[in-house]
């Protein structure tokens, strides 16, 4: 019987999944999938350039697994950077770190957040935090 996987905890459910390179049909295009839990690994070591141990802590996971989440999660960017893949984001065992911060049962989030300045603005209708900028300092905000 396999070992139950634990739970990857993260903190940031990316709003956009979909990534393909410009001016090629999907039909010719080869995919690259990435799970929540490994763009998360991605953005804390790499893009929030937090160490090792203290990205694991943050993803309760062991450091060889997370490890072992950042390698293939860069060997599968690096893949589709140089052969001209699309990143599709999807799946992975993982849970929110807090409730209201992920898809909730109960529809789309209310505000969004400038992971800046921390200025939270209503979210608009229709429209992905992550497309808005935060009033005070420009910045694309996140989900709140
Ligand atoms: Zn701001």
């Amino acid at each position: 019987m396999p070992r139950p996987r634990l739970r990857r905890r993260i903190f940031n459910q990316p709003e956009i999944t979909y990534f393909k390179p410009a001016g090629v049909p999907i039909a010719q295009l080869e995919q690259t999938i990435l799970s929540f839990d490994e763009i998360e690994a991605l953005r804390l070591k790499d893009y929030e350039g937090m160490d090792q141990s203290e990205a694991a802590k943050k993803m309760n996971v062991s450091q060889p697994t997370f490890h072992r989440l950042i390698v293939s999660a860069r060997k599968k960017t690096a893949d589709a950077l140089v052969n001209g893949k699309s990143i599709r984001i999807q799946g992975g065992v993982f849970k929110m770190a807090r409730p209201g911060l992920g898809r909730r049962a109960g529809g789309p989030p209310t505000k969004c957040i400038c992971p800046v300045c921390k200025a939270r603005v209503p979210k608009k209708r229709g429209i992905p935090c992550a497309q808005m900028k935060c009033p005070d300092c420009g910045a694309m905000m996140t989900r709140g």
